[in-house]
């Protein structure tokens, strides 16, 4: 471990394993952790931020690549989206590996990585949707070695947050061999933040469908009963085949679960939604739809 002071009032320490950097946390309770620093910078750059000291997560080489471990991919928190987009990681996760190419410019998919999108958890977050429809596991280090698993829904939801010192290590993803999608809509041309996304996985061996709608909301939306309606009409003995029109009806079903109609009036009439989001509402509705007729197809 090697601790410079570039300005007087700011240290950075830079550990090279998970547990020194747990240690270092622990000593400097006002220190923060930095990974690719896309988010943290930002937030320091536009005055948000002052913190008293920074814990570099940069050289710990053993959060920056994955490995097999009983039908998971343990995927160290320091991947860069860079690195998930490369045509080996798309060959496992393909859904994280397309949220990985759409999460902003080249510069920022250099060096934004997995856990800073986890641990930010902005609601526009590209990887999010994709490990709440894969029911991704972190696994959390902290002080004296210890580990937990955390699904990361619960992260996500408040029901579990990062205690003091605590550091996303790894993600655990089950490795499913079947088509995964994840798709984004943005305001612009070019690389922007997700006005709605979707991610969507087949899990042949359970016949299921798990989908999560991305950037509407505070966290990912899970339409359960749109993915359990839609998973009994896929004939998945016959090439996974299903009736065109369940694509639309799926689609239409994703979007309502998640952007519901408006709570009747005292009349017991129900107001039309506004513009912007009946607007929103189809988009997500056109995402879910594609993204089932991607993976189907
Ligand atoms: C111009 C621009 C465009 C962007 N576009 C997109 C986009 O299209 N899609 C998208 O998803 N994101 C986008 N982002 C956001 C950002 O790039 C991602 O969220 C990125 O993954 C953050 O990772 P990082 O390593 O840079 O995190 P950092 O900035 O280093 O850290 C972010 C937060 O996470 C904490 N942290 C980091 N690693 C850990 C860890 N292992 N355990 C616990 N806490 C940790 C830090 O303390 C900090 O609070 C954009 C950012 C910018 C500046």
């Amino acid at each position: 471990m090697s601790t410079h002071a570039p300005q007087a009032a700011q240290a950075v320490t830079l550990p090279t394993t998970l547990d020194e950097a747990v240690a270092a946390l622990t000593a400097m309770p006002a220190a923060v952790p930095v990974a690719g620093g896309t988010d943290l910078m930002a937030a320091v750059n536009s005055g948000q931020l002052r913190p008293a000291a920074l814990v570099g997560l940069g050289r710990i080489s053993e959060i920056r690549g994955w490995q097999y471990l009983d039908g998971q991919a343990m995927l160290g928190a320091g991947l860069t989206h860079a690195r998930m987009g490369r045509p080996d990681f798309a060959a496992l996760i393909p859904a994280l590996a397309a949220s990985a190419r759409a999460a902003g410019p080249p510069h920022i998919r250099n060096a934004g990585t997995l856990g800073g999108n986890i641990a930010s958890a902005a609601p526009t977050g590209d990887a999010l949707p994709v490990l709440a429809a894969l029911e991704a596991t972190l696994i959390v280090a902290g002080p004296g070695g210890a580990r937990r698993e955390v699904p990361v829904s619960h992260l996500l939801a408040g029901m579990d947050l990062l205690r003091p010192g605590e550091l996303i290590g790894f993600v655990s993803v089950p490795l499913l061999h079947a088509p995964q999608v994840f798709l984004k809509a943005t305001g612009r041309t070019g690389p922007g933040r997700a006005v709605a996304s979707v991610a969507l996985v087949l899990d042949p061996a359970r016949r299921g469908v798990r989908c999560a709608v991305g950037a509407i909301a505070p966290m990912p939306l899970r339409p359960l009963d749109a993915e359990q309606w839609v998973a009994q009409l896929i004939d998945w003995d016959n090439n996974r085949a299903i009736v065109p029109e369940a694509l639309n009806a799926f689609g239409e079903y994703v979007a309502a679960a998640c952007i519901p109609d408006a709570a009747p009036g005292e009349d017991g009439t129900v107001p039309p939604l506004p513009p912007a989001v009946l607007h929103l509402r189809r988009t997500v509705a056109a995402l879910a739809r594609r993204a089932l007729g991607r993976a189907l197809s």
